[in-house]
């Protein structure tokens, strides 16, 4: 039995694994950087200790100083959150060698899940669709234009070992090919440190749709339903919703059917995310995160399950609390990603929170660590809120939505509240009419 936990986070997000922690009676390990010492998180958390200077290389990344506190605190667990060394499989495997148990998948899921071309040959291997292309790297030129026109133009020339949307080239002609081949692998060399390239049919205008999926470890798994999460800029979220708006609940029980079936095969533990692209009725395999999502509250709004209670209980090999047949979707959730930034520009704005008041009232979630008097510090990802509404429908879902976004108050920095407000008075985005570009082109219509 896990009794105290390690959370090797920051944020909104290590404080809301602290509550499931407190919540299930485990006593909570805070570890932070310099500029992390007045955070919610470290406050409320039974013990702290700080693990470095404000560069994350240096704290939250720092894997021999984590390590030690866990020793120090005797935690018998590391919950690593999402982003830093959430998807870090060698982490993975220091961690479970030190005998602390891992709040996540096992070590060579996150290594195969990591790397794209694995991912995919994965993913076919489990019957998952994928979108059109190569089926591993790709290395002459003859072999990409084979490849290209049996997908079809245009295609996108994608990084093996690409991230964060970088590394990726639209092909639009044959003549094209050699060159933006050539141009991708320089680029994907110098960010990555890694040429291999591989080619996919590109989708003209997808919507992105996931799949909450979480296993036992032992070949049982179930799914939570989707996340319409095509509200997108620079390929960053802003804002997600579940049930997705075009997703029938057919669809959702066959495609939940499917990747289920591929996690129970695969002897997938914790908590992951299938990621689709969707188009025509069709979906499209892109990635897998291995890991918790920062959209996962729409989820847990839908499904009345905790899903960080669920990790730790599968962590110390309780098993999933629930079956296939428990699991039942009810009405609507929309996630609002609040960032300390200018609404228009999208510049940057950390410092002091002179007011603080968050909304409240029937089915409305504020997951954040702000309060008045902190400092946002400069240094980490600049989303300092999430707001999550629930309602029976979509429509009451965004009314509540928008007296929610009425009533929070952030004073001494910019932030993204405005954005969200007028984004949820959009016709077209009430509707549920919007795919991955709906966003960026709405900002250079309409929101700019
Ligand atoms: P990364 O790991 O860099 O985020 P992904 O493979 O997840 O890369 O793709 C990031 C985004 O790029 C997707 O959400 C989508 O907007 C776009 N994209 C990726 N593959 C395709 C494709 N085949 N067709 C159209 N758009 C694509």
């Amino acid at each position: 039995m896990i009794q105290k936990v390690l959370i090797a986070n920051r944020g909104e997000i290590a404080l809301r694994i602290h509550r499931a922690c407190h919540e299930m009676g485990i006593k909570t390990v805070a570890v932070h950087s310099t500029a992390d010492s007045d955070a919610m998180h470290v406050r409320l958390a039974d013990e702290a200790i700080c693990i470095g200077p404000p560069p994350a290389g240096e704290s939250y990344l720092n894997i021999p100083n984590i390590i030690s506190a866990a020793e120090i605190s005797h935690a018998d667990a590391i919950h690593p959150g999402y982003g830093f060394l959430s998807e870090n499989a060698r982490f993975a495997e220091i961690v479970e060698s030190h005998g602390i148990v891992w709040i996540g998948p096992k070590p060579e899921h996150i290594r195969v899940m990591g790397d794209k071309i694995e991912a995919k040959r994965t993913a076919a291997k489990l019957g998952l669709p994928l979108v059109p292309g190569s089926d591993g790297p790709v290395e002459g030129f003859a072999e990409a234009r084979d490849i290209a026109r049996e997908a079809g133009y245009p295609v996108i020339v994608k990084a093996a070992s690409g991230g964060g949307g970088r590394g990726m080239k639209v092909v639009r002609s044959e003549d094209e090919l050699e060159t933006q081949i050539s141009q991708a692998r320089s680029e994907a060399k110098a960010a990555f440190g890694d040429d291999t390239v591989y080619i996919e049919k590109y989708l003209g205008d997808p919507r992105h749709i996931e799949f909450q999926v979480f296993g036992d470890g032992n070949g049982k798994a179930v799914h939570l339903g989707e996340r319409d999460c095509s509200l997108q800029r620079r390929h960053q979220k802003v804002l997600e919703e579940a049930p997705s708006p075009v997703v029938t609940p057919k669809e959702r029980d066959r495609m939940g059917g499917i990747v289920a079936k591929a996690m129970a095969d695969m002897g997938y533990r914790g908590a992951g995310t299938i990621e689709f692209l969707y188009e025509n009725g069709e979906f499209y395999f892109i990635e897998m995160n291995t890991r918790l999502q920062v959209e996962h509250p729409v989820t847990e709004a839908i499904t009345g399950i905790d899903l960080v209670r669920e990790q730790i209980r599968v962590a110390s090999g309780e098993g999933l609390s629930c079956e296939q047949a428990d699991i039942h979707f009810r009405g609507h959730a929309i996630e609002c990603r609040i960032n300390a930034e200018d609404p228009q520009t999208f510049a940057p704005s950390p410092g002091l929170v002179k007011n603080y008041v968050a909304p409240g009232g029937m089915h409305v979630r504020v997951d954040s660590g702000l309060y008045a008097g902190y400092r946002v510090p400069p240094y980490y990802d600049s989303m300092i809120a999430k707001l999550i509404v629930y309602g029976s429908t979509r429509e009451r879902c965004i009314m509540r939505l928008r007296r929610a976004l009425e009533e929070f108050v952030v004073d001494g920095l910019k932030t993204t509240i405005p954005l969200h407000q007028k984004l949820i008075d959009d016709p077209e985005f009430q509707r549920g009419e919007y795919t991955i570009k709906w966003l960026e082109e709405w900002l250079s219509r309409d929101g700019g």
